[in-house]
């Protein structure tokens, strides 16, 4: 079985990163307000996320990282895959397959508990963990399969990537704290703020200093809502890799939307020129499928023509306003 299950893991845990992203996912299903991660030596030797949300029940330990193949745990994915972030009871099981993980928890502030897999290798449940919340460590990522481990890169390449994802999931999420720590130094600090700061909070940390040259955009057409940062046309840049969409707080790779963002904007900008723009869609649920694979970040959107179009007119109508 581990065998099995060793090859279902390597598609959805590739790196340290992948394993943040999906913790911080489980992070912020719970309820979150403050969640850490941190790692060392990218993330080769130890990987961390501490959050303060409802925490785990006691029974329930043993059952996380478990094949969903069991009945037990289709009840589980079932109940979950509506709200979750994740990926539907199989995070946690991939990681614990390639990896030494060790969940930690307190469910409401109940006595904390906690299990170790290691390898797949299941432990006893035991007592002690944090107060508040839980604290996932995951220790020796890919240590018994060196031929998947010989794919990393060196930690500081992995934890700049680590980094990335806890600030793209920082961007949907401007209400709770991040924060991002490599090596005990820390390297990110987010507080609780609005959609807008976050976003310039974000560009600063990575140096691209526009904050007065912000603007917010919003519009609402009954089935979605749109809600964009975006630069005024007097900052771009040479490359799009500022253009960031967001659909139901999920970042997607949705190149259409992209050129939306760039075909608003128009002859304000010069050719090769393209804006800041972090553009977060809200569409009803029923509207969207992200049940696609979960490292490729693609998206159905059923009403992605009638979307596209509004992108378009959002921006060409209220960037041309703000300007004299
Ligand atoms: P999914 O998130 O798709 O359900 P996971 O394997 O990521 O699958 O997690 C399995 C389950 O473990 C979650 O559904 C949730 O009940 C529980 N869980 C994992 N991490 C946390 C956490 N940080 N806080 C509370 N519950 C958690
Ligand atoms: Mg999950």
């Amino acid at each position: 079985p581990l065998v099995a299950q060793r090859i279902a893991a390597g598609e959805v845990i590739e790196r340290p990163a992948s394993v943040i992203r999906e913790l911080l996912d489980n992070a912020l299903d719970a309820g979150s307000k403050s969640i850490v991660a941190s790692v060392i030596e990218g993330g080769l030797e130890e990987i961390k996320v501490i959050d303060d949300g409802e925490g785990i029940e006691r029974e329930d330990l043993p059952l996380l990282c478990e094949s969903h193949a069991t009945s037990k745990v289709r009840e589980l994915d079932d109940l979950y895959h509506i709200k979750s972030m994740g990926f539907r009871g199989e995070a946690l099981y991939s990681i614990a397959s390639v990896s030494r993980i060790t969940i930690a928890s307190s469910f409401q502030g109940q006595e904390p508990y906690q299990i170790t897999v290691d390898n797949g290798r299941k432990e006893a449940v035991l007592p002690g963990g944090p107060r508040t919340g839980t604290m996932v460590t995951v220790e020796g990522l890919f240590k018994e399969l060196p031929a998947r481990r010989q794919f990393l890169k060196r930690p500081s390449t992995e934890a700049t990537m680590a980094r990335a994802v806890l600030l793209e999931k920082a961007l949907a999420f401007p209400d709770r704290a991040f924060r991002f720590i490599s090596d005990q130094t820390v390297r990110v600090d987010l507080v609780p703020t609005t959609r807008k700061q976050r976003v310039l909070d974000v560009l600063l940390l990575n140096q691209n200093i526009v904050s007065s040259e912000m603007l917010e955009l919003y519009d609402s057409a009954g089935r979605f809502d749109l809600y964009a940062v975006c630069s005024s046309p007097a900052f771009s840049r040479s490359d799009r890799s500022h253009i960031k969409i967001y659909v139901n707080n999920r970042p997607v790779d949705e190149y259409s939307l992209v050129q939306a963002v760039t075909y608003g904007y128009g002859e304000l900008l010069a050719g090769g020129s393209f804006p800041y723009c972090y553009l977060f869609i809200d569409v009803d649920p029923t509207l969207v499928d992200f049940n696609i694979h979960p490292t490729k970040r693609e998206v159905k959107l059923r009403n992605k023509a009638e979307i596209h179009h509004q992108v378009v007119s959002m921006i060409a109508s209220q960037i041309k306003r703000t300007i004299p």
